[in-house]
């Protein structure tokens, strides 16, 4: 008695689409297939390594047309289905491909259907009806998988003797008005061209029977489709970059192509190849803790795992790809795996390499290098901040700022190259945006210095350089802290002179405003703006920023230090006033603190205290 049952939502939009994609896109069905006949060979292999109940094979995909019935068959002896992984793998919308597909485009966005890895579904483009026979090593029966891709589908028990799939694909007819020659998958010229065009890597043999005439006599022979090399082990000469990037769509459901494609084998005491991919852009999850970082790992062509964490730092965890390996025993358990000493050394190597090959892209392609950046400059500061900045020498030359005296992205030794000769530090601020660091009184200084600022947008920047500290021997010192460093020795005494001569007002200040700041002192950077904000040691006021807006944040603060402009006319009349009415300074040193919080992009701290304050200046200055 067979079961009925139905596609879920997503599969059925799905299966709509697919059928109704064009013609030119629906050849990729073979590779999609195909494709899946070799990982079902690769999961069977693996297994019977190490399971007994799973037997070795000598492993083959066969395709079979059958020109008068109109049917395409695609044979494995790999790992098959069990009756729930039927229901569960083709009953939905499986992982990885078709999803993100989903998820990325719009319904009618059909022209790029073809560049995604669509799976199993996309044989309903070619078929209006699909039979899939299968046995699993795992299970006693077969089964019988029949679905026309309209809403549901059917389960059968059938005798299957041998393990492996078959897939039944009944083509739809050929449509006249639209040129779909569906019956053309039944000829063995296109079967060869659609296998050399998209599967030649593929590491089983892809075979088909075909007529030849031999002595006059007709007979019919194997004849094998694919030349079989891996990809990765094919001559870089005889690659094509379409070939790298079709490969790379495919094998990691992209639907762009890669940024940047890293092709490196060594031979020697150790011996391997890499294939490695930059994605354009970071997927939608690598933020997310979800996401996993790893490369697929193959042992003389054979499938060993999916996602090798120990393959690839944390911070060069965008890149995608796989290790092709002679060197790995194939017999030792995956956690055994973890701790291979052949590994750490490739890992060790391939971190340099794409190190290397990271810094050409700066040397000699700054635009494609700063598109590369801007897609994953949080993975590489966030790897020079983490774990104590182990590794912030590998990291700091790959990273990039914008400055106020410069739109475009510099390095930081380019900062030192063009510093003043006798400058000191490496300046930096702080700020949600460029536009609102320019804008920060702090800045005037240093424009009439004519010093050269990093501008820090990211919420890590600050954290990132607490770790740093220095570069090239040179400290980072950002324009938002209470130092003097500035000033010569002479405008040092000078500054202090000052402070003395108006310690009153000073002291009042400090004495209103003490348990908003740690201290009230005179600016010497300050031009245009009466006031600004400072921290003083340890936490900057941007970090406080940061840390407030985590998730279970803690009460943190930055220490505050307030500066006011002597020169100012608003610090000159404060002061007069002061002098004659002792206590007038409440109100303008509330304000006066409330302004370097603005200025400085923190919030009010006190609402109702500073429209008080306003208020009250506000009713004696309108009434002279
Ligand atoms: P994807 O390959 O992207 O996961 P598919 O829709 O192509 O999605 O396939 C869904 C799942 O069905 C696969 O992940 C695999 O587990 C299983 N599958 C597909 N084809 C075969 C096959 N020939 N033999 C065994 N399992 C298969």
């Amino acid at each position: 008695m067979s079961k009925t049952k139905q596609f879920k939502t997503e599969s059925k939009k799905l299966l709509h689409l697919m059928t109704h994609s064009i013609y030119t896109h629906k050849e990729i069905f073979l590779r999609e297939l195909i494709s899946n006949a070799s990982d079902a060979i690769d999961k069977r292999h693996f297994l019977s390594l190490t399971d007994e109940s799973v037997p070795a094979e000598t492993y083959e995909i066969w395709l079979t047309p059958d020109e008068q019935n109109r049917t395409l068959t695609i044979t494995d002896n790999g790992i098959g289905f069990t009756e729930e992984e039927l229901i569960n793998n083709l009953g939905t919308i499986a992982e990885s491909g078709s999803k993100a597909f989903m998820e990325k485009n719009d319904q009618k966005d059909l022209e790029i259907i073809g560049q995604f890895g669509v799976g199993f579904y996309s044989a309903f483009m070619v078929a209006k009806q699909v039979t899939v026979e299968t046995r699993s090593p795992f299970s006693e029966k077969g089964y019988r998988w029949n679905s026309d891709g309209e809403s549901t589908y059917t389960i059968d028990e059938i005798e299957k003797e041998s393990i492996g799939t078959s897939i039944i694909l009944y083509l739809r007819k050929d449509d006249e008005e639209q040129e779909e020659n569906f019956s053309e998958f039944t000829k063995a010229y296109k079967l060869r061209s659609l296998v050399k065009k998209y599967s030649d890597y593929v590491r089983y043999p892809i075979n088909m029977m075909v007529e030849q005439s031999k002595d006059d006599q007709k007979v019919n022979e194997k004849e094998t489709l694919n030349q079989m090399i891996p990809i990765w082990k094919r001559s870089k000469n005889d690659l094509k970059d379409e070939d790298l990037s079709g490969f790379y769509k495919h094998q990691f459901s992209d639907y762009e192509d890669p940024l940047k494609v890293i092709h490196t084998s060594v031979e020697g005491m150790l011996t391997y190849t890499a294939l490695l991919f930059i994605p354009k852009k970071p997927p939608y999850d690598f933020y997310a803790e979800t996401y996993e970082k790893g490369l697929q790992l193959y042992s003389k062509g054979v499938f060993i795992q999916d996602k090798n964490k120990d393959l690839i730092p944390d911070h060069f965890r965008f890149v995608k790809g796989l290790v092709d390996s002679a060197d790995l025993s194939l017999n030792i358990s995956r956690e055994l795996l973890q701790h291979d000493r052949q590994l750490k050394k490739i890992a060790d190597h391939l971190e340099k390499k794409i190190k290397s090959e990271l810094e050409n892209m700066l040397k000699h392609e700054r635009p494609k290098y700063i598109e590369f950046y801007d897609a994953y400059k949080h993975a590489l500061k966030y790897g020079i901040y983490d774990k104590f900045g182990l590794n912030k020498e590998k990291l700091q030359d790959l990273i990039l700022f914008k400055t106020n005296k410069s739109e475009d992205y510099i390095t930081l030794n380019e900062y030192i190259e063009r510093k003043q000769i006798d400058q000191k530090a490496i300046y930096y601020a702080s700020g949600k945006s460029k536009e609102a660091i320019l804008k920060l009184p702090q800045m005037d200084l240093m424009v009439e210095k004519d010093l050269e600022v990093l501008l820090f947008v990211d919420d890590i920047d600050e954290f990132m350089v607490q770790m740093m500290q220095s570069f090239q021997e040179l400290p980072f010192k950002s324009i938002q802290n209470a130092d003097t460093d500035l000033l010569d020795e002479t405008k040092k005494d000078a500054l202090k002179e000052q402070e003395k001569e108006h310690k009153d007002i000073l002291k009042a200040l400090k004495k209103v405003l003490k348990d908003k700041v740690k201290d009230v002192k005179l600016s010497y950077r300050l031009k245009e703006s009466p006031v600004c904000l400072v921290s003083g040691e340890g936490l900057s006021l941007e970090m406080e920023k940061v840390l407030k807006s985590m998730p279970n944040a803690q009460e943190i603060k930055a220490e505050r230090i307030l500066e006011i402009n002597p020169d100012h006319e608003i610090f000159k009349s404060i002061e007069a006033l002061y002098l004659k009415d002792k206590d007038s300074i409440q109100d303008y040193a509330t304000i006066l603190y409330h302004q370097a919080l603005l200025l400085e992009g923190l919030p009010i701290e006190d609402a109702s205290e500073f429209s008080s304050a306003l208020t009250k200046l506000m009713i004696t200055t309108s009434k002279k």
